[in-house]
């Protein structure tokens, strides 16, 4: 190659290395505006607020490339209508919970909670290394929707009660507030499952239309006052062990976007899970301490018995869920075929050493 023909060659490399770099820096300089869609009241805590959490870190991580607007419900669409919202690509991103949208399939709840199923790092391992996100993925599919865990209550309380639960017979016609699955348990159990939004619980208890509801745990329940107008505060949340709350972006939005973009924005879910996860457990406690010391709530667990009886009921109903088509058995069969295996390990890691540390303590 003569001198002169390696030059032009060169030049031309330049030429091809620098319109690359153009294109990289123009692509670095495009700049997103996300709306994100949620479930809940503007600002609500933890939930509301892990959805701006995520949109901040968002935008930080990107260095303002990607900003991440948060509506509370009903600001731009109602609660329930933020799963259509982002699959038609109205808006890019929603924060929710699976279990909303079991109207488009029942089998969906599994990527929330199930009575007696996996608690929060259970939940975690199944979905990132158990083969549950791959199915998450083919379930959010038809609608044009990537899904990522954004957050997780942990064990949620059972609920507050103006009546004793000292056997099965206190059920019997219980009207309470629960939702979903655990409803349709306490149903076959013998009590009335009545389904309200959240605003509507204080004076419904207060009233006596109902006799009881669950909400969430301390933190959140202590914000509401539910403290002021029921007596027993019974636990634990059989009916939600780890219920998983999610951030669905839509694809084609995603696609768009340049590959670091991509893995900023779903890497920022990732951490955004975690955040909530810690937060609940951090806020709890100490919001557990102010109902029992300030407030001096009578906690109670619900008996064996009563809850053995909820445990049968939950199998039934969940096995039945499973049962409605192909492909709800096949995340049935994958979540329960790693439940299975995690209690026996969890038997004697986790719950061998938690028994003994309280029952030392
Ligand atoms: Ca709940």
């Amino acid at each position: 190659m003569n001198r002169r023909h390696f030059i032009k060659q060169a030049g031309v490399g330049t030429l091809a290395v620098g319109s690359l770099g153009l294109s990289t820096q123009a692509q670095a300089k495009t700049r997103y505006r996300w709306k994100m869609v949620t479930t809940w009241p503007k600002n609500f805590p933890v939930l509301g607020t892990g959805a701006n959490f995520l949109a901040q870190l968002i935008n930080q991580m990107t260095g303002g490339r990607i900003r991440v607007k948060v509506y509370g419900a009903g600001e731009l669409v109602p609660a329930f209508e933020i799963f259509d919202t982002v699959s038609r690509g109205t808006a890019e991103m929603g924060h929710g919970s699976a279990y909303y949208w079991k109207g488009k399939s029942e089998a969906l709840q599994f990527f929330s909670t199930v009575p007696f199923g996996l608690t929060a790092q259970e939940m975690n391992a199944w979905l990132y290394h158990g083969g549950g996100m791959a199915l998450w993925q083919k379930a959010y599919q038809p609608f044009g929707l990537q899904p990522t865990a954004a957050g997780n209550t942990g064990v949620q309380m059972a609920g507050w009660f103006n009546k004793q639960v000292n056997n099965l017979e206190d059920l019997q016609g219980l009207k309470m507030r629960i939702p979903g699955l655990g409803g349709e348990v306490l149903k076959r159990a013998g009590g009335t499952p009545v389904n309200l939004p959240g605003g509507e619980l204080f004076t419904a208890l207060q009233s006596g239309t109902i006799d009881a509801t669950e909400w969430v745990g301390p933190y959140n329940d202590l914000a509401f006052g539910f403290h002021k107008i029921a007596q027993y505060y019974y636990y634990p949340g059989w009916h939600e062990p780890g219920t998983t709350l999610e951030c669905f972006i839509n694809q084609k939005a995603l696609n768009k976007l340049p590959k670091d973009l991509q893995s900023i924005v779903l890497n920022a879910c990732r951490v955004a899970n975690q955040q909530m996860e810690v937060e609940f457990t951090s806020l709890n406690h100490a919001a557990l301490q102010t109902l029992i010391n300030k407030h001096k709530v009578d906690v109670r667990a619900l008996p064996d018995s009563v809850l053995k009886k909820l445990y049968q009921l939950s199998n039934e109903v969940v096995a039945e869920l499973a049962n409605q088509n192909h492909f709800a058995k096949t995340i049935y069969n994958s979540y329960y075929r790693f439940r299975k295996q995690v209690i026996q390990w969890h038997q004697i890691s986790e719950q061998a050493y938690l028994n003994k540390r309280s029952q030392f303590n």
